[in-house]
């Protein structure tokens, strides 16, 4: 039992009201978190004002100094004491909480940063003398004359000295300036015809440039295609497909990328509701929903999308950072994703990320630092041998393992008309070599003709299910009581997937029908495979999803297993299938169904260019 309570008693405190000082300390404890949350209030300010240029500063990951200067239409002199002040805002009258467009509007930045550090404010309206106001730890000093161009210059120094409790949460300087990166970089993706530098002046002086975005130009997705390529890398952009979709007032735009360019984590997510970044697990789920088909367990799709719609739609005042939102619909947010991804998806086709080329280039590529042969004046054959190696390695010394099947030459003018070209032979009993207009491909024969097989059956199971053939003779499949069960609860949905089941004793199934488009397959084999999905995925998925994974493992039984010799005509069949088969870029784990090698990177690799 605890000592008796000292507030019980005599000593009974009286209820005063804080002053104005402890208020805000108090506020800034919400708002300001980090220096990345003082970047994030003071850029959005910027923004608000209409600024063109923003220009970030900070030393030792923004703990002694943050800078941020910007073009905007500023602070009037007389108006600078009162943005200073608690709940004083320019953006909203309070009438409407659901009708906001700016990212300020609770009026609380300012006077909580001026409570935890040192703060001052220099401005100037266009056709008025410059002004500056000072504060510390929540005294304000008078408002004075300053020289300055024009816009805003917020400068706060000794972020947090008022409050030392929470200087000692600060993490290293490294990972405080991340965090300052990350909120300017998703701010500048919000804003793409502002232009936006960073720099670290930690060191003094002019410091080094950490981020620079021009401003973008073109149409809206033009400039948001070029920013998010200055941000999340020329590769997210070359490899993401376009998304323009709509549902019921909401909007969704942005890029996402093909599944064949994926990420080992969930870092290349982002979401922004009415321009506004936010963290919403909503996005996560539905694009996990969205790349359901498409993606390995591990491996995470990389998108940038905004929604955009009436604000009446969706609260932004839940979090006193409005790094949340709430929508009025989450589920219909959710499906529109969901929905507009599948159809970008779809409409991609065949086309797998140029990174899969790009990786195998770096495949045969030599070792770098490693001598070019024909760069030696006279290589001893040793040295050859080995060169020869790194350059082309696995080609060396491998034994051959599978005959070359060479083709006849087709007439030049049909190359030009398939993007996956003309096929000229079969290596490793696996592989088809493909001549395309400008390069060669490389499909994967097996992976191809998987995906190839699980899309007819989902588009099959789209219309009247999956057409089934019966068995001659059933067959007969011992396992365990628990699996045979299992799989019995399920046999109405394995029937609408051609599959169709019944008991057979204790512990034995009768497998009356099988998949039509399978041919003939492992029966046995099969409702392991399936019983393996069941147990991996077990609860976690919907019966929809579930059916799709179920399908997916069922395809696999009906593909061509590598080792299968092909002759010309079946080749090119195969790759007009797979031109004309949406998804058929990658096979149902993600993984690419082809590569294609430009002849100028193959070139490249001669050293011709
Ligand atoms: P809020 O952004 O929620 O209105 P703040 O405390 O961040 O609250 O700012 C208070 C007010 O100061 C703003 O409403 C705006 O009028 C003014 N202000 C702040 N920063 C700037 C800026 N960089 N340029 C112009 N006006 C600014
Ligand atoms: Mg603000």
């Amino acid at each position: 039992m605890s000592a008796p309570n000292p507030n019980i008693g005599e000593n009974r405190p009286e209820i005063r009201q804080l002053d104005v000082a402890a208020v805000n300390r108090i506020a800034a404890g919400e708002v300001v978190e980090r220096p990345a949350s003082a970047v994030k209030e003071l850029v959005e300010n910027a923004l608000d004002a209409g600024a063109r240029r923003v220009d970030i500063t900070y030393s030792d990951g923004g703990k002694t100094l943050i800078r941020v200067v910007d073009d905007g239409y500023g602070i009037a002199a007389d108006e600078l004491p009162l943005a200073l002040s608690r709940h004083a805002t320019s953006k909203i009258d309070g009438t409407d909480l659901l009708n906001i467009h700016t990212f300020g509007f609770r009026g609380e930045a300012l006077p909580s940063l001026g409570a935890v550090g040192r703060l001052t404010i220099t401005s100037r309206v266009a056709g008025q003398e410059g002004a500056t106001i000072s504060v510390n730890g929540s005294v304000i000093d008078p408002v004075r004359p300053a020289a300055i161009g024009g816009g805003t210059v917020v400068e706060l120094r000794d972020l947090f000295y008022a409050t030392p409790a929470r200087l000692k949460f600060m993490r290293t300087d490294r990972a405080e300036a991340q965090a300052i990166s990350d909120v300017v970089k998703r701010l500048a993706m919000a804003e793409p015809f502002v232009g936006f530098t960073l720099r670290d002046v930690s060191g003094g002086g002019d410091g080094r440039l950490v981020f620079r975005a021009e401003p973008e130009s073109g149409d809206m997705f033009d400039a948001l295609h070029d920013r998010l390529a200055r941000v999340m890398g020329r590769e997210f952009a070359d490899n993401s497909l376009k998304i323009d979709a709509e549902r019921e007032g909401l909007h969704l735009t942005g890029y996402a990328a093909l599944p064949t360019y994926s990420r080992g984590s969930a870092v290349a997510q982002y979401l922004f509701v009415n321009g506004r970044p936010v963290k919403d697990k909503l996005l996560t789920g539905a694009l996990r929903a969205a790349y359901f088909d498409f993606l390995h367990r591990g491996r995470h799709p990389a998108a940038a999308l905004f929604i955009d719609c009436d604000p009446q739609l969706v609260d932004v005042n839940v979090h006193p950072a409005k790094s949340e939102v709430r929508f009025r619909d989450p589920g219909m947010a959710r499906g529109l994703i969901v929905s507009g991804l599948r159809h970008a998806l779809a409409d991609a086709g065949h086309r797998a990320s140029t990174t899969v080329a790009g990786a195998t280039l770096g495949a045969f590529r030599p070792e770098p630092g490693n001598p070019r042969i024909y760069q030696m004046d006279r290589p001893n054959q040793g040295a050859i041998g080995s060169s020869y190696q790194a350059i082309a390695p696995g080609f060396a010394e491998a034994p051959v393992s599978g005959r070359v099947e060479a083709f006849e030459q087709p007439p030049e003018e049909t190359i030009a008309d398939w993007p996956l070209g003309v096929a000229r032979a079969q290596v490793h009993e696996n592989y088809i070599i493909a001549q395309t207009k400008d390069g060669m491909v490389i499909v994967d024969q097996h992976a191809a003709h998987e995906r190839l097989v699980y899309e007819k059956l989902k588009a099959q199971m789209a219309q009247s299910g999956v057409a089934s053939q019966a068995l001659l003779i059933p067959e007969i499949v011992e396992i365990s009581e628990a699996d045979a069960s299992r799989l019995l609860e399920l046999s109405n949905d394995l029937a609408r997937l051609g599959l169709v089941i019944e008991p057979f004793g204790v512990g034995a199934i009768a497998v009356q029908e099988t998949p039509a488009i399978l041919g003939q397959v492992d029966a046995r084999a099969m409702l392991l495979d399936i019983l393996d999905e069941l147990s991996d995925q077990g609860e976690s998925l919907s019966v929809q999803a579930l059916i799709e994974a179920v399908l997916s493992r069922i395809a696999c039984h009906g593909s061509m297993r590598s080792g299968r010799l092909m002759k010309a005509e079946e080749m090119n069949a195969l790759l007009r299938e797979m031109e004309a088969t949406p998804h058929s870029g990658q096979c149902n784990h993600g993984r690419p169904t082809y590569v294609e090698l430009k002849l100028a990177d193959i070139e490249r690799l001669f050293g011709r260019t």
